[in-house]
Order: structure tokens, then sequence, then C-alpha cells
């Protein structure tokens, strides 16, 4: 697998380091360094002052810049979140009501930038894309849980948070450790990660650790076949065997499945309701609903979908809903 998808976008280019010095410098180039960073500090000192003073201003005036209030806003709220750095939704909160109607869940895979020749780019979503996709659903009110907690809610009378999302991750890609991880703890989310059992780039240490933030761990078979193809007893390994394997690997009940590439039909869903599953994600573009477990629809982000994207799709997705009179 390709290492640069560890790399975090943004990041300055390493520089190479400079060659040692062979002589020491001169008193006179000593002092001269000394007086240049003296100057310096002297003027950072200044343009701080001058701008506390003129922050200062704007604050007992009022009066921003049209510019102002987001970013200020924006800093604020991440200020906060990272304070607090708990995972807060993976209990119920106070503020959690009763909830039998559809909810949005998202599938994402790698998060970063596609290697060049990679075979399906637009499965790499941006992660300052991804931030933005998070920051914009926290401000439109959107909480993260997980999928068990959402079917707590459906069918045992559990809770969930005004505007209850899924969050989740395929396959089992590292930046989902190294950077969706990081990334929800700061918003108090938990993500739902449906786990290839074998082959996937995520080390055990990674998944323990996901899991110990509340993360859900949902099966997503042994080898990622097309479900639809397999024999008999080949789908009971891929179907049943990776839940079985998964829960003895991780000591944690595995209640979901995800369907590889989307691909089902009638002979695959009686498969994974007969391993004991509660619950099973497809690619279908819509919102999930209580009343098809086993044909959870999901909102698929891509490379190009952007804040905008999310924002259309959760809106077509409420849009059909309400259609439906859920
Ligand atoms: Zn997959």
């Amino acid at each position: 697998m390709p290492s640069d998808w560890d790399d975090d976008e943004g990041m300055p280019e390493m520089r190479p380091e400079r060659p040692a010095r062979r002589r020491g410098p001169s008193r006179g180039q000593i002092w001269r360094r000394r007086l240049v960073a003296i100057g310096s500090i002297a003027v950072v000192v200044v343009a701080v002052i001058i701008v506390l003073t003129s922050s200062g201003r704007d604050d007992d005036s009022g009066k921003t810049t049209a510019s102002h209030p987001p970013q200020a806003k924006k800093v604020a709220h991440k200020a906060k979140k990272k304070a607090s750095g708990k995972v807060t939704n993976a209990t119920p909160q106070a503020d959690w009501v009763p909830h039998r109607g559809p909810v949005p869940i998202l599938e994402y895979h790698v998060l970063g930038h596609p290697p060049e020749g990679a075979p399906y780019p637009e499965l790499y979503v941006g992660r300052t894309d991804f931030e933005k996709q998070m920051d914009w659903l926290e401000e439109r009110g959107y909480e993260a849980v997980t999928l068990e907690q959402v079917q707590e809610a459906w069918y045992h009378g559990g809770k969930l948070p005004p505007k209850p999302i899924v969050l989740s991750f395929d396959d089992g890609y590292r930046p989902q450790f190294t950077f969706a991880l990081p990334t929800l703890r700061k918003h108090g989310w938990a993500g739902v990660l449906n786990l290839k059992a074998e082959g996937s780039d995520l080390y055990e240490s990674n998944v323990k650790a996901m899991i110990a933030a509340g993360w859900e761990l949902a099966a997503h078979t042994i080898h990622h076949l097309d479900l639809t193809e397999l024999g008999p007893e080949e789908l009971e390994e891929e179907v049943a065997g990776s839940r079985k394997l998964l829960q003895k690997e991780y000591g944690v009940p595995v209640n979901n499945f995800c369907y590889p590439a989307g691909q089902f039909d009638e002979t695959v869903v009686k498969a994974v309701e007969g391993a004991g599953y509660t619950g099973a994600t497809t690619e279908i573009s819509g919102f999930a609903e209580r009343g098809k477990p086993f044909e959870l629809d999901r909102l698929e982000i891509l490379r190009e979908s952007h804040v905008k994207g999310l924002a259309e799709d959760l809106k077509n997705g409420e849009g059909a809903t309400a259609e439906l009179g859920a």
C-alpha cells in the first residue's frame, strides 16, 4: 500500500538537513547576528501589541469585518472541543430523544490524496474536505452516533441526538485511524468501522484504539469478494466467519454487516440474517430506515462531494423521507 496515505495534507515539505559548518562564525558575525535578532524580536513585539490593541478595539465597538465572525466562531469552537477531548456520544446524552425515523449514514473510504495510478481515485476524500464536512455537520446541529445506537433507538426504546447521523468507514485504511479517529474525537463523536477481516491496512492496535474511543466494529467479510457470486459454503465463511473472527480477535460484539461493493441479493441477505447480524449497510443512496434492517441505505461521500455534495445528499434524503411521511 502506498505510504503517502498517511501524509497530512497541508503539511510543509520536509527540508533536507543542511551540511554541518566547517568553521565557527567570527566575533563580528556573532554581534551582527545578535543585533539582527534583537531587532527582529522588537519588530515582533510591536506587531503583537498592534494586533492585540486593534482586535480589542473591534471587540469593544462590536464592529467586525465580514470575514471575522465565522473565523472567530470556528476557532472558539475548535478550542472548546479540543479542551474536552472526550468522545461524549459514545454514551447517551441528556438532550437525546426517542427516535424511530430514518437516519443518514455516510460512507467514507480513504482520507487523503489518491496516489498516482490509484484504481479508484474518486474514493479518496481530501483531509481538509473531510474536516470541513465534519465542521459543517456540527454547525448544522448533526451529531454522529454508531449504528448500534440507532438500532437501540429504533427497536429497543433507546434515545438519539436531535439530529443523528452515522459516519461509516469501509475496508480499514490507515488514515481512518490516523486521521478520522482524532478528527471525530474533536467533535465528541465515534464512527463505524466496516473492517475487512483480512488484509486491511489497520494494525490490530489501531482497531483496538478505535473501539476504545467508542467506535463500532462492523463486519465487511474476510476477503471482500462479491457475495452474489459465491457458493453456499464460501458465502457462510465470508459472512458468518468474518463475524466470528472479529469477535474473537477484538472481544466485542459485531452486530452489523456491510456488503462489499454494495453487492447483495436475497441469498446473501438470508446468510447475513442467519449469521445473527441485526443490520446490513448497502451502497444504495438514501437514508437508512428501521423497516429495512438488511438494506440500510447510505450516502457515499466521494472526492468531488465537498461540503456542497454532502449538503445536497442530506437535503435530498430529507426530502425523500418527508415524501414517505416518515
Ligand atoms: Zn469495501
